[in-house]
């Protein structure tokens, strides 16, 4: 009965910051189921403290991402809402069984906190990004392409989901939220290595930009793939990059 209650409450709580963020134009409508699921498993297996380091996840980037200079801005939806919460959310659900679980869980969020922020700032502030495996300069916005503000963005957003962490949820010690910090390093770093190494990349022959995906918003035309792995997109890349996150604030804390 408890069980279900608690089930419940997450479920709702969870179902409401989805629905406001699809009242505010964060998220479409099924972004919103998307993130009832992920934000309600995080909730009701991990309990509080880790489903408001989510929510501090969600609000900063999003608020990032409203600020003027950072192009055209879109709803986010399920594809991309799973593929930064469903690492969080399967760590959530193995949380009573094993006490890494809650660093998993953290660490996959610092790494999507880190890599959003890390666009967000690099789009606006990185003048003339370098792709992180060629060196090479890149247009401001290319995957893998990394700037100092971008990384300084990282790291920020690294450790401020770390040090949240470790002020709301009980039990986390010093040695954990640096874990957890360097855990969100590590995914974004792993996010722009793949980005640069083989996400696809596309090159529309009708209106000649690079689109991220082959089928991009206003243009009947389909781009072609011009390098990278093909289906390799940038929510695969985002899956990847919090997978890592969550992986190395666990073996982090258990080499030190
Ligand atoms: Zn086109």
């Amino acid at each position: 009965m408890e069980l279900l209650l608690r089930g419940l409450i997450a479920i709702g709580a969870a179902a409401a910051v989805s629905a406001s963020a699809w009242r505010l134009g964060a998220l479409t409508a099924r972004g919103a189921v998307a993130g009832t699921l992920v934000g309600g498993t995080v909730f009701g297996s991990a309990g509080l403290g880790p489903a408001v380091v989510l929510v501090v996840f969600f609000v900063s980037s999003s608020a990032l991402s409203a600020l003027p200079g950072g192009g055209a801005r879109s709803r986010r939806g399920a594809r991309q809402v799973l593929a930064n919460g469903s690492a969080a959310a399967l760590a959530a659900c193995f949380h009573s069984l094993d006490a890494f679980a809650e660093l998993a869980l953290l660490g996959a969020v610092a790494a999507a906190t880190a890599d959003t922020w890390a666009t967000e700032v690099g789009v606006r502030l990185g003048r003339r990004p370098r792709s992180i495996l060629t060196l090479r300069r890149q247009p401001p916005g290319t995957s893998g392409a990394v700037s100092l503000p971008g990384t300084l963005g990282a790291a920020a957003g690294a450790v401020a989901v770390a040090g949240v962490g470790g002020w709301l949820v009980p039990g986390l010690d010093g040695e954990a939220v640096i874990a957890v910090a360097l855990g969100g390093l590590a995914g974004s770093l792993a996010d722009s290595v793949a980005g640069a190494g083989f996400q696809a990349v596309y090159r529309c022959p009708a209106c000649g930009t690079s689109p991220e995906v082959a089928r991009h918003p206003g243009c009947a035309e389909r781009a072609l793939r011009v390098s990278g792995l093909a289906g390799v997109d940038n929510d695969v890349v985002n899956l990847i990059a919090t997978a890592t996150g969550a992986a190395v604030t666990v073996l982090a804390l258990l080499l030190v």
